[in-house]
C-alpha cells in the first residue's frame, strides 16, 4: 500500500485484530470495493501463544480438520467459505500437507500467503499497532476480531460497554451430547422437584442414573483419567465463577459429586421407580432446536480419548455421540445471544460488530467463517444494502445463528451459560423428510441411517447457500 486511507470516512471498515477472523474479514471487505484499514497489534504487543509477526498465525494444530463436505460438518463449512471466495481457504489449499481426510497445512506457508494477499491488495493499509481502548467515535464501521487472548485494555473496555460481569476467564466447557444417541429406555426427563421454572416444563432436564457400583467406579476413572497440562501463562487465571473441573470435585472427596451436580435428589426414575439411583448425571437442552444437550457441571480437563472412555460408561450414555468434549483454557469472548445482534453488531454500540472466536465460536475454521460473514455484512452496510444472514440450513448459516440466537440461556446455570461451539449437524434444523431408504431401496438401520442423515443435511446446505449468494450477492472471481 502506498497511500494512507483517510481513517476517519464512513466508507471505510477498521478491521482490528489480523488473525483467522480479521484477515478473511478485511478480505472480504475488499474484496467487494470498499477501503479496509487493519490494525494488528504484533509484533509491537505479542500474546502469550503467537510467536511471529505473521497475519492469520495458527497458534497450535495445523490442521483446520476434516475436509468432507458430504459427511462432516465442518467439511460442509470448508465447501461453503471456498463457494465464498474465502482467503484462508485458498491459502489453506495451497499450502496443504497430506494428513489424510483432513485439511492440514504448512503453517508458516500458510500465514505468508494471507500476509501477501492482504498486503498487495489495493484497498487494505495495514497498521501494525494495538487498539488499547474503544476505537476512536469517528470510525464508524469497525470490526473486532482480536480473538481470545485480546490485549487488556481492549479486552477491559469492551467488558465495560457491554455491562458483563467477565470478559476474559477460563471457559467451563462442558460435553455436549447429541440427543438422538442417548438411550431413553435408561434415561428420562425431569426437572428436579418437576420445577417448571422460567419457559420451562417441570420436564427440561434428561436424567442418566447410576447405582453404587457404578458410581463409585465413575469417580475412579475421573481420578485416574489422564488431564491436560495448563500452560504456564493459563496458571495465574482464574476459574470463571468458581467452576470447578469435575475430576478436581472427585478428588475432593468421593461424596462431592454426589452432593454436587450429581445429586440424586427430587427425581423419580420412571423405569425403575422401586430402586434410588445412587447418583444421577443431569443434561440439559443446549440449543432452540433441541437437538443437543450439555452434560451439567461437567466441564473437565480430561484428555479427549479420556472422556469418550469415561462418559460412556454412564447409563445411557453407552453409545453418545458428541458434538462436542468437554475444556478448559483461557479465553475471551462475549454473550453474544443477549449482546449482537443477526449482523454481528453490538446492541450498545451498532458502529462495533464482532467476529472470530470473540464471538463464541470455537476453531480456526468457525472463527474465519464468522469473520468472511461480518466482512461481507460491513462491506454491506458501507455500500447500503444491508445483508442478512445465509440460512439457517447452511452451515454458517447455522453457526451464526447459534451465536446470535439459538443457544438457550438457562438461569440457574450461573450468569452466563453461553459456551463456545464448534460447527456440528445438531445445529441445523432437522431434514423434513430424512431419508428411511437407501438407494438400493432397503430400510437404512443404524450408523447407514445416520450417513444418510448428514449426506442430506449437506446436500441441502450447498444448494442454500448457492440459493443465498446468488439472491444476495455479486461475488468477484476468486482472485
Ligand atoms: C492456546 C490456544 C490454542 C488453540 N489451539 C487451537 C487449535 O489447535 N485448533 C483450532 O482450531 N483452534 C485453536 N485455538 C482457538 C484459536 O485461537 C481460534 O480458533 C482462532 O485463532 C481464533 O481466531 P480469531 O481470529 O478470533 O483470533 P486470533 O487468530 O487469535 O487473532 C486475533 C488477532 O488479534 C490481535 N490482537 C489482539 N488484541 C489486539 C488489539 N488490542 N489491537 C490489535 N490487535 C490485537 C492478535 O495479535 C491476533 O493476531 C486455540 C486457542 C488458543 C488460545
Amino acid at each position: 500500500m502506498t497511500s494512507s486511507l483517510s481513517s476517519s470516512s464512513s466508507l471505510v471498515v477498521h478491521v482490528i485484530g489480523a488473525g483467522l477472523a480479521g484477515s478473511e474479514a478485511a478480505w472480504q471487505v475488499a474484496r467487494a470495493g470498499v477501503r479496509v484499514v487493519l490494525h494488528e497489534m504484533r509484533p509491537t504487543r505479542m500474546t502469550e501463544a503467537h510467536k511471529t509477526d505473521g497475519l492469520a498465525e495458527l497458534v497450535c494444530s495445523n490442521s483446520f480438520r476434516s475436509d468432507d463436505a458430504a459427511n462432516n460438518a465442518v467439511g460442509l463449512l470448508h465447501a461453503e467459505m471456498r463457494k465464498l471466495g474465502s482467503l484462508i481457504m485458498q491459502a489453506a489449499d495451497a499450502n496443504q500437507v497430506p494428513a489424510g481426510g483432513a485439511l492440514a497445512v504448512d503453517r508458516d506457508g500458510f500465514s505468508a500467503a494471507v500476509s501477501k494477499a492482504l498486503a498487495e491488495h489495493p484497498l487494505i493499509e495495514i497498521r501494525r499497532e494495538e487498539i488499547a481502548g474503544l476505537p476512536p467515535q469517528d470510525w464508524a464501521n469497525v470490526i473486532v476480531a482480536t480473538g481470545p487472548l485480546t490485549s487488556a485494555p481492549l479486552a477491559e473496555a469492551i467488558r465495560g460497554l457491554t455491562d458483563e460481569s467477565a470478559l476474559a476467564f477460563f471457559d467451563a466447557i462442558a460435553p455436549i451430547v447429541h440427543r438422538d444417541s442417548i438411550d431413553m429406555s435408561v434415561a428420562w426427563f425431569q426437572s428436579r422437584y418437576d420445577k417448571v421454572g422460567p419457559g420451562g416444563t417441570g420436564a427440561d432436564y434428561l436424567n442418566c442414573p447410576m447405582t453404587r457400583e457404578q458410581y463409585d467406579a465413575f469417580v475412579d476413572a475421573l481420578i485416574e483419567g489422564e488431564k491436560v497440562d495448563f500452560k504456564d501463562w493459563e496458571k495465574d487465571t482464574p476459574y470463571f465463577d468458581g467452576c470447578l473441573p469435575i475430576e478436581v470435585m472427585a478428588e475432593r472427596g468421593r461424596e462431592t459429586l454426589r452432593h454436587g451436580p450429581m445429586k440424586p435428589v427430587g427425581l423419580t426414575n420412571p423405569h425403575n421407580s422401586t430402586v434410588k439411583p445412587y447418583a444421577i448425571v443431569q443434561l440439559r437442552q443446549d440449543n432452540k432446536l433441541g437437538t443437543l444437550y450439555n452434560m451439567v457441571g461437567f466441564q473437565t480437563k480430561l484428555k479427549h480419548g479420556a472422556q469418550l472412555g469415561v462418559f460412556r460408561t454412564i447409563p445411557g450414555l453407552e453409545n453418545a455421540e458428541f458434538a462436542r468434549l468437554g475444556g478448559l483454557h483461557r479465553n475471551t469472548f462475549l454473550n453474544s445471544p443477549k449482546l449482537l445482534d443477526q449482523s454481528l453488531r453490538l446492541h450498545a454500540a451498532p458502529r462495533l460488530r464482532f467476529a472470530g472466536q470473540m464471538t463464541g465460536c470455537e476453531g480456526y475454521v468457525e472463527s474465519a467463517s464468522v469473520g468472511l460473514f461480518a466482512g461481507l455484512a460491513a462491506a454491506a452496510d458501507v455500500l447500503g444494502t444491508p445483508l442478512a444472514p445465509p440460512p439457517p440450513t447452511t452451515a454458517l448459516g447455522s453457526l451464526l445463528g447459534h451465536i446470535t440466537g439459538g443457544h438457550i440461556e438457562t438461569i440457574d446455570a450461573g450468569p452466563r451459560s453461553f459456551q463456545p461451539m464448534n460447527i456440528n449437524f445438531g445445529l441445523f434444523p432437522p431434514l423434513a423428510n430424512p431419508p428411511t431408504k437407501g438407494p438400493d431401496g432397503k430400510r437404512l438401520r443404524g450408523p447407514e441411517k445416520s450417513v444418510a442423515r448428514k449426506q442430506a443435511l449437506s446436500a441441502r446446505a450447498l444448494a442454500d447457500i448457492d440459493g443465498w449468494i446468488a439472491a444476495h450477492l455479486k461475488l468477484p472471481k476468486a482472485a
